[in-house]
Formats: C-alpha cells, sequence, structure tokens
C-alpha cells in the first residue's frame, strides 16, 4: 500500500479519486456536486506527496459511484486521475479518465450571446480542440474557451 493510501481512511463502498493533479480537488469535488449533504464520509486531501517532486489531490466519496457524464468531468479536470471503485474495503475496479473528443451539457459557454445560454432549451456542446491545452471551442458559437475558466451547469 501507498504510504499516502494510509493518510486517509479507508471506505467500505464507493469511490476513491486519486492521482488528481495538485490543486484540482476543490474543482473535482464542484464539478461532481459533491457537497455531503447525505450524510456521506467524504475525504478531501490535499498536495499530498506524490513520488519525489511531485503532489496530489485525492478525493473518497463513500456511497458514491460515478457515471459516465461524472468521469468525463474528472477528465476534463485531472486528465491524470484514476478512479477506483471499492466495495466492501475491496478494489474492484480501477479506471483511467481519458479527455472525451466533444463534451456535452457540463460547462457553459463563456459567451453570453451564445444560443446555449439563451432562453432555448439548447445545451452546450464544445469541442476539445487541444487536449494537452484543455481548450475547447464551442460548437454552437465557435468561441474557443479555457477549461479552467469555464463554469460548470
Ligand atoms: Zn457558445
Amino acid at each position: 500500500m501507498e504510504q499516502s493510501e494510509l493518510m486517509v481512511r479507508r471506505i467500505k463502498e464507493g469511490t476513491v479519486i486519486d492521482h488528481i493533479d495538485e490543486g484540482k480537488g476543490l474543482q473535482v469535488i464542484n464539478a461532481l456536486h459533491i457537497d455531503g449533504k447525505d450524510g456521506s464520509l467524504i475525504t478531501i486531501a490535499l498536495n499530498v506527496p506524490s513520488g519525489k517532486f511531485s503532489k496530489k489531490d485525492i478525493i473518497k466519496v463513500e456511497n458514491k459511484f460515478l457515471k459516465d457524464e461524472d468521469t468525463n468531468k474528472i477528465a476534463v479536470i485531472a486528465p491524470k486521475a484514476t478512479i477506483n471503485m471499492i466495495r466492501d474495503y475491496k478494489l474492484v475496479e480501477k479506471r483511467r479518465v481519458s479527455l472525451p473528443n466533444e463534451i456535452d451539457k457540463i460547462f457553459r459557454c463563456s459567451n453570453p450571446d451564445c444560443i446555449t445560454n439563451s432562453n432555448e432549451v439548447i445545451e452546450s456542446v464544445m469541442d476539445v480542440i487541444d487536449k494537452e491545452g484543455s481548450v475547447l471551442k464551442c460548437r454552437y458559437c465557435s468561441r474557443i474557451l479555457d477549461i479552467n475558466r469555464l463554469k460548470y451547469y
């Protein structure tokens, strides 16, 4: 077991999101709308030493299993993250996230005149045009968007 694993309590059922880029843990929490209101145990560890020179964030959420759209959100925010599903204290599935080519309904377009921000019921569709630099392009208004500056629905 990695030493960093010992810093946070193990969970019985739920999800461990590991290897989140340093400083992105809280963004992941926001994007997944994890607020702890259902009483589940949530552990957030920021700046956990990982390897010799780097740090990472880790989130453990009891009683939550991620849907594909959640996984896509994590891929966007923290492309190096791994998602571990825990059942009865055992790791039953480990997933790497990967940035999709297209991102639907996760972010709001930053262009106030975009049709996706009007009263029409049209949800955003964005093409990922640079996976390394996290650059998106709105399919409706063609605005170039920086993932790190967008608001979530
Ligand atoms: Zn737009």
